[in-house]
């Protein structure tokens, strides 16, 4: 069978959540007549320690739909390089919301409290374009699933009150981090204004993310996400396997953890790896020697029924999910010592 260690969207659904799927009570939910969404909202919200949850069909879309609200055009949005919302969402924080994008340095996704003080721009100046919002991206994608430390998004929140910053979470792997972390969803969530949770990856529902925050921004959010074309009518049906997922996929993720670690060690011991990112969840990058030897080695792997990605010049990403076992691993370890240089 294929190892498809290309991203943790690829996960299938299994035969019990497509039943809990199919069995689900449903109703228009831009009425809000749809109890399965609703019972997703109220309990993601509740998690984080938040007053109102919103379902959407994508982390795509809870993500440009809380730096709409956060903002007004002409603003200026805090990240760094690899955030998802700057990189790979098709420009929509500036088509979108007509935001700019000022890049704090990092350590793999990871920025300080003090980046966010010197890219702060003087309010009283016009020339400036107002600073409005920081995104934290928990776990960093670009950071080979790295985690933040919880006392710097602390430092973080107290920075951005003194500044008068809304605070964004794309917690698009954020239940990687509870796991991996031990550290409840509500300490996670309370820093933020706003957490965008994703239920496909993962949790391994199909469709689904969901923007968690006060009841007022949620209704601001409610009106951007009907007016991006969002607003879903009886999406109980995907809702459900969201639910399935919180019950049933959250534990799990540690098995992830531990795969991604022994592929870690397993890339770390090839005579052509540069350097593997220290695994922290289910993200494992890696290195070469030899910058255009990556389309290569992913071609050897393809061979063995092995997919990875390609991460940039070099680079190869392999991300654990729940279709993978231990004789995935195993082959995928086989594949890489007898790849030639
Ligand atoms: C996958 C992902 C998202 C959302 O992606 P969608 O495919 O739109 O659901 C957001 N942020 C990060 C970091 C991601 O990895």
């Amino acid at each position: 069978m294929l190892v498809d260690l290309r991203s943790d969207t690829v996960t299938q659904p299994t035969p019990i959540m497509r039943a809990a799927m199919a069995a689900a009570e449903v109703g228009d939910d831009v009425f809000g007549e749809d109890p399965t969404v609703n019972a997703l909202e109220e309990r993601l919200a509740q998690l984080f320690g938040k007053e109102a949850g919103l379902f959407c069909p994508s982390g795509t879309m809870t993500n440009q739909i809380a730096v709409k609200v956060h903002t007004r055009p002409g603003d200026e949005v805090l990240c760094e390089e690899g955030a998802h919302i700057y990189r790979y969402e098709g420009g929509g924080v500036m088509a979108n919301s007509g935001c700019s994008v000022k890049l704090l340095p990092h350590d793999r996704g990871r920025f300080t409290a003090e980046a966010i003080r010197s890219a702060f721009n003087d309010p009283g100046n016009p020339h400036l374009a107002r600073t409005r919002l920081v995104n934290v991206e928990n776990t960093s994608n670009r950071g080979g699933g790295a985690l933040w430390d919880l006392g710097e998004v602390k430092r973080i929140r107290n920075t951005c009150n003194e500044l008068g910053l809304g605070l964004h979470m794309d917690g698009a792997r954020i239940f990687n981090a509870i796991v991996a972390t031990g550290t409840p969803a509500s300490a996670w969530g309370a820093p933020f204004d706003s957490v965008s949770i994703c239920l496909s990856k993962g949790l391994g529902a199909p469709v689904g993310s969901v923007l968690v925050g006060s009841k007022a921004f949620i209704g601001e959010a409610r009106r951007v996400r009907k007016r991006f074309g969002g607003g879903m009518r009886q999406a109980g049906i995907i809702a459900a396997a969201g639910l399935y997922a919180l019950d049933q996929h959250v534990d799990r993720l540690a098995e992830d953890h531990a795969h991604a670690k022994q592929l870690g060690r397993a890339l770390a011991a090839q005579s052509y790896i540069k350097a593997v990112m220290p695994v922290e969840s289910n993200i494992v990058v890696g290195t070469m020697n030899d910058d255009t030897r990556s389309g290569a080695l992913l071609s050897h792997l393809e061979q063995k029924q092995v997919l990875a990605m390609p991460f940039g010049p070099g680079m190869i990403r392999m991300v654990t999910h729940l279709n993978v076992d231990r004789e995935g691993i195993e082959r995928t370890i086989q594949g890489l010592a007898s790849f030639t240089a």
